[in-house]
């Protein structure tokens, strides 16, 4: 990885519209790429791309990320507990979802599911359990290993790439 600067562009695909401009205002060519990707080591990261990029399909991204808090045992217990219990809420609203024959209620019961997923995400990323670069994460993934042959590679890729900074 280049050391040249803290940050560098990332464009996603997804949005991105192909009108070119971010080809325009790099000073390196980073942004004309074959992949389509842009390439991080001619990055200098001086955001021109981002600001003038129409559809915001760039973003500016930090080589390194910051280190994870240290998180007391006490709170990371109790985040997990109430997690559970969300994930607990998520199984009887997909089970009452499921039952109900009313429109109108069964996209109350999906606004609620969604709602208590996003909590328990808020609740695990407090925990320490999001950050791709935590030690925590990385163990989590090993444990994930041994079950499938085809997500076993999947895991190996991602255990290659992600740096631990804690
Ligand atoms: S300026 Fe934005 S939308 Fe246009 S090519 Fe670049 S990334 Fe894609
Ligand atoms: S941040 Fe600057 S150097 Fe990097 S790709 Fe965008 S315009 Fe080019």
């Amino acid at each position: 990885m280049s050391s040249k600067s803290e940050r560098y562009a990332y464009r996603d695909l997804k949005i991105c519209t192909k009108d070119c401009l971010c080809l325009f205002v790099c000073p390196t060519g980073a942004t004309d790429n074959e992949t389509g990707q842009i390439d991080f080591d001619k990055c200098i990261g001086c955001g021109n791309c981002a600001a003038a990029c129409p559809s915001r399909a760039i973003s500016m991204l930090p080589r390194v990320y910051p280190k994870q808090k240290v998180k007391d045992k006490r709170v990371i217990s109790e985040l997990f507990k109430l997690a559970d219990s969300k994930i607990e809420q998520i199984k009887t609203l997909k089970y009452l979802m499921n039952k109900s024959s009313n429109d109108d209620e069964k996209r109350l019961y999906k606004a609620l599911i969604h709602s208590n997923k996003v909590m328990v995400e808020d609740m695990m990323r407090e925990a320490g359990f999001m950050l791709p670069q935590s030690s925590n994460t990385n163990k989590f993934l090993i444990s994930l290993k041994g079950k499938d042959e085809e997500i076993d590679k999947v895991i190996d890729k991602l255990l290659d790439k992600l740096e631990i900074n804690d």
